[in-house]
């Protein structure tokens, strides 16, 4: 595609936009006036204008009915919860079963490896990505720690090689057959935090099975950004949070996928509460566990419907909008971002590389930018000129043009924004 760098243009593209209508759906924070550059998406979405009303809802039914609400609120609140399977299983591309909301993100990996991390003899290590998101590596390591062993020992990291800034398959493929049958469970980020980099996970579930693995994935920055087919994988377990790309708001709750094959296995080992317990004995107080179908058996406690609220809103847009639209957009904005830095780039001495694969097959919606030299200075700039992005140490920002609601204006301007500060700071 033969784009250009003026403001006309990027109208252009606006106006061939079908998603363009959404952006008035959502609300952006205001920088003198005007709505601000939003990069962020990948961090904490936007608010949908729709979210109050549904959690109002909720405030509303609470105080006209207290403990009836449970039953006889608008969206009664005992099976609240039931309204995301369907359609977060087309997001994720799961069967409804598979999927079910509950918690926080590391809580459910800490509670799905109770499932799918079960070490035992020689066949006890987790294989993972290094430099993993902290918390994942916090909770792997306290996982390992939990059942007796040393992090140093049972935890095999996948490096990138010397100099180069995103992981290889052939080397994952490669790690992945040389711990072999010491590989308990593989467990990796499906798009990586810190370069946006999209792994080959049909691929890599298959080579963890192949070595007898479960294969489980952190989709923190895969969920609403990039497509995914979890059922045809045959991926074991899969989490992800809501308040990146998925837009539910802040520490929101958390989606799961557990396999079909998964969900009759009387034995498999897990956490249990009363919302696990089968739906319909679930109020005779019995004192045997009995499973609900499905990834619904894995929910312990009654579900936070506040927070859902925003959730289930943001989800009612995305059922609207399906993802092949969002990520036909997605592509379109992310080149065209990446073509307004490339141009900028020209324009003035390059201070700045992308380290984000060029390919779009590997990569969603984030480009993550290394500044040289006095990155941070630049950084400042942009934050005070009203583009909202972040910073990584030691020197990268990270661009998510999340296509629900940024326009190529956004990435116009941005672009003009960006080649004042350097401007500016080279004087
Ligand atoms: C954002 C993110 C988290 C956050 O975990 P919470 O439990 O929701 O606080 C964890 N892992 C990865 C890879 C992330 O990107």
């Amino acid at each position: 595609m033969k784009f250009k760098n003026t403001l006309e243009y990027a109208r252009e593209l606006d106006a061939e936009d079908k998603l363009s209508s959404y952006r008035d759906q959502f609300i952006f924070p205001q920088h003198e006036g005007e709505n601000v550059i939003y990069f962020t998406g990948n961090s904490l979405g936007l608010q949908p204008k729709s979210a109050k009303k549904y959690v109002d809802e909720i405030m509303t039914d609470w105080a006209n009915l207290a403990v009836e609400g449970h039953f006889y609120a608008e969206k009664p609140w005992w099976d609240y919860h039931e309204r995301f399977s369907a359609k977060l299983a087309k997001v994720v591309g799961a069967k409804p079963a598979e999927v079910t909301v509950m918690n926080t993100l590391t809580v459910n990996l800490h509670l799905l490896m109770v499932s799918f991390y079960r070490p035992k003899g020689k066949r006890y290590k987790i294989i993972c990505e290094e430099k993993a998101f902290p918390s994942d590596q916090y909770m792997i390591s306290s996982q390992v720690r939990f059942h007796g062993y040393d992090p140093n020992e049972a935890i095999v990291e996948i490096k990138r090689r010397e100099g180069e800034n995103n992981f290889r398959t052939e080397d994952i493929l490669a790690k992945i057959k040389e711990v072999g049958e010491q590989c308990a469970l593989v467990l990796i980020g499906g798009v990586n935090y810190y370069t946006g980099q999209v792994l080959a996970m049909e691929t890599i579930t298959r080579a963890g099975h192949e070595i007898g693995a479960f294969v489980g994935w952190d989709l923190a920055h895969a969920a609403g950004n990039i497509e995914l087919n979890l059922s045809e994988w045959n991926v074991d377990f899969a989490a992800w949070c809501s308040y990146k790309y998925m837009n539910s708001g802040p520490g929101n709750a958390s989606g799961c996928f557990i396999n079909e094959k998964y969900h009759n296995q009387k034995d498999i080992p897990r956490f249990e509460g009363w919302w696990g317990h089968s739906k319909e004995r679930r109020f005779l107080m019995e004192p045997e566990f009995q499973p609900e179908n499905g990834a619904d058996a894995w929910q312990i406690s009654n579900a936070p419907v506040l927070a859902l609220a925003p959730y289930l809103a943001s989800l009612e847009m995305f059922e609207e909008v399906g993802m092949p639209a969002l990520i036909e957009k997605r592509n379109k904005i992310v080149a065209y971002l990446e073509f307004v830095l490339h141009e900028i780039d020209k324009e003035v001495d390059s201070t700045f590389e992308i380290i984000t694969p060029a390919n779009q097959e590997e990569r969603g919606t984030q480009l993550s930018v290394f500044l040289h030299g006095e990155g941070r200075e630049l950084f400042n700039y942009l934050m005070k000129n009203g583009v909202i992005t972040d910073w990584r140490e030691p020197n990268v920002i990270r661009l998510a043009p999340a296509p629900f609601y940024c326009s190529f204006e956004d990435m116009f301007h941005f672009g003009q924004i960006l080649k004042k500060g350097i401007l500016e700071k080279s004087k």
